[in-house]
Order: C-alpha cells, then structure tokens, then sequence
C-alpha cells in the first residue's frame, strides 16, 4: 500500500488524491496533503529550471565530496528534496534514478556552491606578467614588479619578503627588504614555511610606516589577526599601514625533508635555481640547465602537518593575492580584492611595469576547482593529480 509522502499515512492506491512528479505516482489521504506536495514539488521544478547546465551536478558528486570524506551531518535536507535519495545505515543512499539535476547538492549545508565562499571577495580576477625585461619570478614576476613599482613610486618604505639563506640555500630567510636589488633577489617561490611575521614586527620595531608584506595564506591571516583582533598587537597601533600580498598555497614542506629527497637523488640544493610544483609534480631546475621531475608524493613524509587542516587557497584575507594556477605558463593570477590592492596593480599596469589581461572563465574555473579540492575534500591528496 503507498505511503502519503506528506503526512505519512497509508492510503489506498485508488485515491483519488493523485499527483504525478518525475513519471512517478503519489497517493494522499486528502487535498491538503496533495496541495502541499504540489507546492513543493512547483518549488523542486522552478529550481531546477534555474539551474544552468554547468551547475547540473548528480548525486556522485555530493557523495564524493560530501558523504565519502564524512563531512555529512545527517541534516537530511538531500533526502528532503528528492524522492530518489534516503538516510540508510546513516548515510544518504541513492535508491532511484539520478537525473543529475543538481538541487540535492545546492541544498547540502556542507557544499560550497559560491565563487566567493571558494576564493573570498574579489574585484577583478587577471592573468599578468612583468614587463621588466631582467626580472625573473616564480610564474610572471608579478609580485616582485608590483613591489618594485611601489618603492619607486614612494608608496612603501619597505617589502617583507622571503629570501634564500645565503649559507644554506633554500632556507627560507624572511628579510625586510628597503632596496631594489633585496626585492630583485626575493623573486621565486620557496616551498617551507617562512617566519615572515618576525621580519614585519622588525620593520614596524625599525619605524617604518607604509609596509608590504608578502606571505602564504596563513602568513595573511597572522597578519589579519593581529589588526582586527583587539588582543592583536597592530590593532591598537596607529604607525603602520600594512598591504597584504598573498600567495595561493597548496602546501609546504620541511627545508631538511626537500635537501634530503633531492640528496638521495645525488643532487645538491647549492646548484638549483627553481622549483616549481605542478599537477602533482615537483619538478627541480638545476643551474646547468637540467631539469628533474619527482612525483610530488615522495615529498609526502615531510609535509608541514598544518597544511593538511589548511583550507585557504587564494589568500582570502589579503588585499591582492597572486598564484600560478589559472594562468598560462609564465603569467601569474592576480586576484584584486580591497581597493588598495586593486588601485596600486592598475597603477603599475598603467605605469608599464606590469602587462595584464582580465582571467577568462575558464582559467577563472581552474581556480575555483583547485580552491574547492582544498575546501571541501580537504586536500585529498590524489584529486590534485587532475588540477
Ligand atoms: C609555499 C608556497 C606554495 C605555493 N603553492 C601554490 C599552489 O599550490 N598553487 C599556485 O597557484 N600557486 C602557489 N604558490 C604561489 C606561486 O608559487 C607564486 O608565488 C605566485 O604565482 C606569484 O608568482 P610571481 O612570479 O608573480 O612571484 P615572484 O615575483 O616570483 O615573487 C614571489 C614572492 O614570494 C615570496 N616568497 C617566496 N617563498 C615564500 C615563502 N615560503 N613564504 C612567503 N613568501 C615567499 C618572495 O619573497 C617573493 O616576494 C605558492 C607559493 C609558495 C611560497
Ligand atoms: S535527481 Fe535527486 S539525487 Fe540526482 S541530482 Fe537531482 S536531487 Fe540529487
Ligand atoms: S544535505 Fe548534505 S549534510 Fe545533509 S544529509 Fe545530505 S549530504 Fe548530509
Ligand atoms: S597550505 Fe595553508 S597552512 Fe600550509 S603553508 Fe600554505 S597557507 Fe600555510
């Protein structure tokens, strides 16, 4: 005998309270219970009508990012919203045909459905590179070049960035740079934690007023905290103005654990001149031209641990964030939010320093998929292979 899905009585299947949704029957044991399915079942319809082709997204996918990593919490609001799926073994369990249509993962508390949610505020997305013809960088020099610009132009006094230790090479050793050349040289990523925060309270401690301060995600947040919390040290201090630079980051490794993988492999740190992480790979350029590429996973053991609960990609708490992926090779993603950060890259673009052109929706989607890994699967380390 059917079950009446609103008030969940057993009715006859001759009733003559019917209603038909999805190809399917549903009896009820009066119009009531028939005008309050109906309202709903409208509502199920104008949402899907709504949905765009892109955000058509089937059960698999809430089950892959959202039951599978159990990050479920039972809500039921899945359930609720399609006849197809209900809560069994305490899990949501598909029992019918999916149609892809999308509305049980736009209902999940647990997804993250908006661009925002997955990158923070922004204004204006680019892909940039530096028009300063002897500036090498990580992707395109854009960091570096937006520093350059806003020392010559007086904005700042100084840049907090990250340098090589000069005894230890690829150590990271966080300077606070007052010069050209000290900001040339900082260019390029170091993949280990840099105690930056130590090089900005020496800027602030030498009087400087107007600082750059250029830092992972969880360099920003420091930062962030430190102004807006009212335990914060700079947030009672009225002398110096700090723009935050962040850089997108997946991940950082022990500087012991990248000398000793590259040792095994008979290559010292003292003759590398890059190292870039890509699609699952870590690839090391020598200064003699040769290049080595190792699977990212032989770096696994020496991971920093806090990056595993990391879930900030883009630098959500800066003023302009910059990474590489998005872009094309050589070029650099910039991710203009607060209006000094925006206001100062459209002023070294507009001065020449830097050459730029809005992010397309696909190179913005790169983006976001690699922002929405890190988020919501929480950095399953193997899905990083497909970024
Ligand atoms: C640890 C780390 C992980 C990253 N992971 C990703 C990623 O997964 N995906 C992605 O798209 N981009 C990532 N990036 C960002 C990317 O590598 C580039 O920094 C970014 O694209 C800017 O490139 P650029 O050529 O414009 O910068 P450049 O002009 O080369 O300037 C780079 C700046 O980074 C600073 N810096 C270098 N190492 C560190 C460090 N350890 N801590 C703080 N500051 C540092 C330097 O001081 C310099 O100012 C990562 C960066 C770091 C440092
Ligand atoms: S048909 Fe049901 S299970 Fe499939 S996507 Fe739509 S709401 Fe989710
Ligand atoms: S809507 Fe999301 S959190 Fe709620 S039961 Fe379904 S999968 Fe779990
Ligand atoms: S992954 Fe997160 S915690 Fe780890 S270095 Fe990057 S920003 Fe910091």
């Amino acid at each position: 005998m059917p079950l009446d899905p609103i008030c969940k009585k057993i009715v006859s299947d001759s009733t003559e309270y019917v209603s038909d949704y999805g190809g399917k029957p549903y009896y009820f044991c009066s119009p009531e219970c028939k005008q309050k399915f109906e309202v709903l079942e409208k509502s199920v319809i104008r949402l899907k009508r709504n949905l765009s082709d892109k955000e058509k997204i089937s059960f698999g996918k809430l089950k892959r990012d959202i039951i599978k990593p159990g990050i479920c919490t039972l809500c039921g609001a899945c359930a609720a919203s399609c006849e197809c799926i209900t809560i069994e073994d305490g899990k949501p369990k598909l029992v019918g045909p999916c149609k892809a249509c999308g509305v049980c993962y736009y209902q999940c508390p647990r997804t993250i459905t908006t661009e925002e949610g997955l990158i923070g505020n922004i204004r204006y997305a680019y892909a940039a590179k530096s028009a300063i013809p002897e500036l090498k960088g990580q992707d395109g020099g854009v960091v570096t070049s937006l520093l350059l610009y806003a020392l010559d132009e007086g904005l700042i006094d100084c840049a907090v960035v990250t340098s090589q230790s000069k005894e230890e090479p690829w150590k990271p050793m966080p300077i606070v740079a007052k010069t050209r050349e000290e900001i040339l040289e900082s260019g390029g990523s170091i993949y280990s934690h840099s105690m930056t925060l130590e090089a900005l309270m020496s800027a602030i401690k030498q009087g400087m007023h107007s600082i750059a301060f250029v830092g992972t995600s969880c360099n920003i947040d420091a930062v962030t905290k430190m102004q807006k919390s009212s335990h914060g040290l700079l947030h009672l201090f009225m002398r110096a103005k700090v723009l935050k630079l962040g850089l997108f980051c997946m991940d950082t490794f022990s500087y012991e654990g990248i000398k000793a993988v590259l040792e095994s492999y008979g290559l010292l740190l003292g003759d590398v001149d890059a190292m870039k992480i890509r699609k699952g790979k870590f690839e090391v350029f020598l200064k003699n031209g040769e290049a080595h590429t190792f699977e990212l996973s032989e770096f696994d053991e020496y991971r920093s641990s806090s990056c595993k609960f990391c879930t900030d990609l883009t630098g959500e708490n800066s003023d302009i964030s910059f990474g590489g992926v998005g872009s094309p090779k050589g070029w650099t993603t910039v991710l203009a939010r607060s209006a000094m950060g925006y206001e100062i890259f459209k002023e070294a673009v507009d001065s020449g320093y830097i050459e730029a052109k809005e992010l397309t929706d696909n190179e913005l989607e790169k983006v976001l998929n690699l922002a929405k890994m890190k988020k919501v699967q929480m950095y399953a380390l193997h899905m990083r292979e497909k970024a």
